[in-house]
């Protein structure tokens, strides 16, 4: 059997896994990266970033232009029938857009060029943390073996269980479901009624949508309308039963009220209902183990208030590098390790809590006042408290 030795492997190539290659291949480290995918692979995602990405991206020497295409400000707030609507100011843009198969490939792409080297379509089916190092086995029987881990292997992921940490608990799940129309121009051209005017206007800046109170508490909607496609989703609370029906509903009256271009209710009836950890991080007691750091959706790094979780993993990955860089220089690698902990609360755990106030309650205030509704944007699209 082959065996490859390096300095890091990272399990999982979505955001979180392959920023931290990228950013570990930068600073001249041997890194592995391992998917079990074939790249590019489809997301079911809307692909709506915080713009609090950019300085990230600036780190990682990768230009937002390039990356991300053009920021929107253009977001509307609606009721949970979508009767009533309030815009949100902000100072420069609300955040971007993106296609997240191209988002994840170009990131890895950016990674292989400093050096990391990349397995594709290799799924991880055995990890050993040894005395001293880590031994990962893929489907194919190759060994990798190197001196520490990264496990950014997403939402869910069994090798959590492998390595000793706790199953997420939960934090405040949410059920998720997303239905979407790539290349609606072509589809919106055909629209007749009341729809053609938002059918317009998905050629210019993208359009974010955000239909609050949907249980009269914390669940949402988002409609997300850019040049090349649209998406609704929900982020459901409540019982799993509902969120498929509530998706249909959301559907159809957004195109109804005119905020996305189509009608994406036969979409919506098929459409997978996954089970979002959101904050999930805040409840784990810790995210390292021998040799070994948790980020990404595999670690609950999923903003409560809007089910954010690209930045979250990117975010994560910046600090999980850092460290990892300062423990394979030092003599006490594990003691470095043990960092991770304090340094990702203290700078993320603000980000990733929901916000303290009853939405409930504010939610009339928000349609009837600026100064709020300004601030329930800030909230849902960067993470600040309300
Ligand atoms: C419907 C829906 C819509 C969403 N919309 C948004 C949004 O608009 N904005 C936002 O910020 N977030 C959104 N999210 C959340 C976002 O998609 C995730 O938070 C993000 O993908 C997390 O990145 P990650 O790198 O941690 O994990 P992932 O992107 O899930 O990557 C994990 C990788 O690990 C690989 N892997 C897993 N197991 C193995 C194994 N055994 N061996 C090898 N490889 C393995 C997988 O193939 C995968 O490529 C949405 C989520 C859902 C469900």
């Amino acid at each position: 059997m082959a065996e490859d030795v390096y300095d890091v492997v990272v399990i999982g190539a979505g955001p979180a896994g392959a920023t931290a290659a990228l950013q570990l291949g930068r600073k001249g480290y041997q890194v592995a990266l391992v998917d079990r995918a074939a790249f590019p692979r489809p997301v079911t995602c809307a692909g709506w970033l915080s713009i609090k990405v950019e300085p990230l991206l600036a780190e990682l020497a990768l230009p937002a232009k390039k990356f991300l295409g053009s920021p929107f400000r253009d977001v509307t707030l609606f009721n949970a029938d979508l009767t009533k609507t309030a815009k949100p100011r902000f100072e420069s843009s609300a955040g971007y857009l993106v296609d997240r198969a191209s988002f994840d490939h170009a990131l890895i792409k950016a990674a292989v060029q400093h050096g990391v080297t990349f397995f594709q379509s290799s799924a991880v089916t055995d990890v050993r943390l040894k005395e001293r190092s880590v031994e990962v086995t893929l489907a194919n029987a190759k060994r990798i073996t190197s001196r520490l881990l990264l496990l950014a292997s997403g939402r869910g992921s069994e090798l959590l269980d492998r390595i000793g940490f706790p199953r997420q608990s939960g934090g405040n799940p949410l059920w998720t479901a997303q239905a979407e129309a790539i290349g609606i121009n072509s589809v919106a051209a055909g629209l007749k009624g009341p729809a053609s005017d938002a059918a317009n206007t998905a050629k210019a800046e993208p359009q974010v949508g955000v239909v609050l109170g949907l249980d009269g508490g914390g669940s949402f909607g988002l409609l997300c309308t850019s040049k090349d496609r649209v998406s609704v989703n929900v982020n459901w609370a409540g019982a799993r039963e509902r969120a498929i029906p509530l998706l249909v509903g959301l559907c159809k009256a957004a195109f109804g009220n005119r905020a996305v271009p189509v009608d994406l209710s036969k979409q919506a009836e098929s459409a997978e209902l996954v089970r979002c950890p959101a904050s999930a991080a805040l409840d784990m007691d810790s995210h390292v183990a021998k040799h070994t750091l948790l980020i990404g959706d595999a670690g609950g790094f999923i903003s409560a208030a809007s089910n954010e979780g690209i930045y979250p993993a990117m975010w994560s990955a910046k600090i999980a590098a850092q460290v990892i860089d300062a423990a394979l220089q030092s003599d006490f690698s594990q003691d470095e390790l043990m960092t991770f902990d304090s340094l990702w609360r203290t700078q993320m755990a603000d980000h990733l809590r929901s916000p303290h106030t009853d939405i409930r309650f504010l939610l009339p205030l928000i349609f009837h006042n600026q100064p709020m509704a300004d601030r329930m944007g800030a909230a849902f699209f960067f993470g600040e408290n309300l």
